[in-house]
This record gives C-alpha cells, structure tokens and sequence, in this order.
C-alpha cells in the first residue's frame, strides 16, 4: 500500500528536463470484459503515447524507457488478482515506484507530464475500506472482515445450547420454562457475538459495521452491541445466516456502504455550501479553497473526479496559485505550469493528513467548482480559544 511518505516524494517531485510518467491500471470487473482487453487497452494507449513521443521530440522520448516497461509488466497486471497498479518514473531522473493498490481508481490512464498525477489517489483515500459484516441469527452468527474489496470469513459460531433447548421440555407443564431458557440462551448468544465483533474494532482495525439480519433478530441484537461498535453501524441488510454464501454477504454489504457512503457526500456538499454562505467552517471553490489550505484550516478535502484546473506551483515554497505568473508570489522563485492543481492539491492533502473526500457526477457540487472544504477553522476569525483540535 502507497504511504504518506510515498507521496510526500511523488508530489514533491518535478522534472522540467526529463518526463515524468503516471501509469494507472485499474481491473475491469468481470464478467463484463474478459481480463484480456484490459490489457490490450493498455498496450493500445502505451503503444500511442511510444508513438507521440517520435514526433514531439526529447522531452517525450526520454519517456520511452519508461514506457516499454510498462508495456512489458502488462501480462503480470492480468495475473495480479484484482489489484490495482501504479507506477511513477521517470528514466532521466532514475526513478520507478509502483504500487500494488485498492481496485477502486477511477480507470487505467497513461500520463506524461513534468510531474506525477496524483488526483486519481483520491479516490484509494477517500473513506475507509476496512469493515466488519455480521450476519446473525438466534443460533447461528458468521463475522466476515471486508478490507480493500476482499471478503474473508473469520467466525462461524453456532449456539448449541439453544437447539437443545427447543428440543427437549413438552407443551404443557415445562413450556414456559424452557421459552424462557431459550430466551436466555438466545441472549447469551447475542452476547456472544457482541464480544466477538468488538474483537474486530479493538485489534482488528475494522472501522465500519454492516450486520445482516432479519428485523425480528435486530430488535434484540442491537441493544446488545458495544456503544463504540454501534457508532460504526453503517446499516443492516436482511440475510439468513445459515444459507447465505460469502459472494451474497459481500454484495449485499458492498451495496450498502456504498448507498451510505452517496447518500452522506449528499448531506456533505449541502452542509459545505451552508457553512460557507454563513461565513462558517466551509470553503467552495478553488480561490478560496487554496487559501484555506495554505492558511492549514481544512480538516477534509472534497474533491470531484472531474476537478480540472490549470495553475502554478511553485517546488520551493509549495505555493500554488490559479493565477499563471512565471513567478511565485510568495518567495519569487520560478513557477511550475500546471495543466490540472488537482493532482498538487491532492498530493498537499494526502501529506498533510487531510481526509479527502472523493466526489462522484453532482450537479450541486458541480456548481461551487468541483471543489471544497470543511475546515477545522478560520484563521480570519479565530481567537485561540476557539482553535478546534
Ligand atoms: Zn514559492
């Protein structure tokens, strides 16, 4: 997995003699395409870009090493699971890092610049891939952990006591007793479970919760969770735990987080927008946006996949500005030309430990420039008590 550190490196990196490529590989997912064509996608636009490089002369040709290496690797990227790729080179400069990552960017794309382009990362930091799936039922329970798009099941318990407990006693005198065993049992085994999904947030790293169940077992299994393990309840789907196939629980909780994961950048982009028309903890669009970003007051970045802005930066101080100057206003040093700051702005975010928020096709959101912020504070108006941490 690529680090803070790696892109620390990645965005810091600026070649103005040589050429930087960006490889991006996404798998398609089956079964709509064959492995196949991606890769005949891949060598088509490599092949393309070998080609420009002839006739737009040095700068892309010292590419060209890069790129037949790329060519190359991609045999290995069909047999490479349902990974992603990565890489960033650039030959003159005696650089290569690729990168095994999250099948979750936006396509396979080539590119070849002065610089990397790191605006697609967003979308591999962009919320948390990490979760845990419980499916439950009053005798059984399985615990699953979903992380970068791999289901694994860790826990499969059935509750012996209770399918005794219904099979012994007969109507009459005993049935009010034993219903009241069972009901116990039923508890004792909710408890169970509970203990063995805080297990999964303590050590196991896991930050979200999807339970699969039906509406009668909810009603009695929720009290039962830890309060902690409650607040990372993303939602529940209805299930049978005794029939269910790992695919099924995968899909159905997929789903979900990602129905959640719209609705609340829905509520995001409208609560942003508010802030700022109140002069609030929000920023919208790029000028303001950059500001607030060099003045360290945003706590998450929203960012659409369609974000395109030119702009400089400038490598000495980090500046960047929407404003094409060769110099930069800050410390006077020669500036970068930028077809798009996305990729500066993401790579800034992504080093200062800013939660990125990755933003899909949203008219509303298209309307304040495919950018915003919320931020943590607003140096314009903060006394330092009022500093957030
Ligand atoms: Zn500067």
């Amino acid at each position: 997995m690529i680090t803070r550190a790696d892109i620390q490196e990645l965005a810091n990196f600026h070649s103005s003699e040589g050429c930087a490529v960006t490889f991006y590989y996404q798998p398609t997912t089956p079964p709509n395409r064959s492995h196949r064509d991606d890769t005949i996608l891949l060598k088509d636009r490599v092949n393309n870009a070998l080609r420009e490089g002839e006739k737009k002369g040095s700068q892309h040709k010292s590419a060209q090493p890069d790129l037949r290496r790329i060519l190359e690797m991609s045999d290995a990227l069909r047999t490479n699971g349902r990974k992603a790729k990565a890489v960033f080179a650039c030959a003159a400069k005696d650089f290569w890092r690729e990168f095994d990552l999250p099948a979750t960017l936006p396509k396979t794309n080539l590119f070849l610049n002065q610089h990397f382009h790191l605006k697609p990362l967003a979308s591999i930091f962009d919320g948390i891939q990490h979760a845990c799936v419980a499916v439950v039922d009053r005798t059984k329970a399985r615990v699953f952990e979903i992380n970068d798009g791999v289901i694994v099941e860790k826990l499969d318990f059935i509750n012996e006591l209770s399918r005794r407990g219904r099979s012994d006693g007969w109507g009459g005198y005993d049935a009010g007793h034993v219903e009241r065993r069972v009901m116990n049992e039923t508890l004792q085994h909710f408890k169970v479970v509970s203990e063995a999904i805080s297990g999964h947030f303590q050590n196991g790293g896991c930050e979200k919760l999807v339970v699969g169940c039906h509406d009668d077992i909810w009603s009695e299994f929720e009290p039962q969770l830890h309060t902690y393990v409650r607040q990372r309840l993303v939602g529940r789907f209805r299930v049978d735990p005794k029939t269910a196939t790992e695919n099924e629980v995968h899909q159905l909780a997929a789903e979900l987080m990602r129905q959640r994961d719209e609705q609340r950048k829905k509520e995001m982009i409208t609560d942003v927008i508010g802030e700022a028309h109140r002069n609030g903890r929000g920023a919208i669009g790029l000028r303001r946006v950059l500001r607030s970003l060099e003045a360290g007051e945003v706590q998450t970045l929203m960012i659409a996949s369609s974000f395109n802005a030119p702009g400089v930066k400038c490598y000495h101080c980090g500046h960047m500005d929407l404003h094409i100057a060769p110099t930069c206003v800050m410390c006077g040093k020669p500036n970068a030309q930028l077809e798009d700051l996305g990729d500066a702005i993401v790579g800034h975010a992504i080093r200062h430990g800013i939660e990125l928020v990755y933003i899909g096709d949203d008219q509303q959101f298209d309307r304040i420039g495919r950018i915003a912020a919320q931020l943590r504070f607003r140096a314009d108006q903060s006394t330092p008590a009022k500093v957030a941490v």
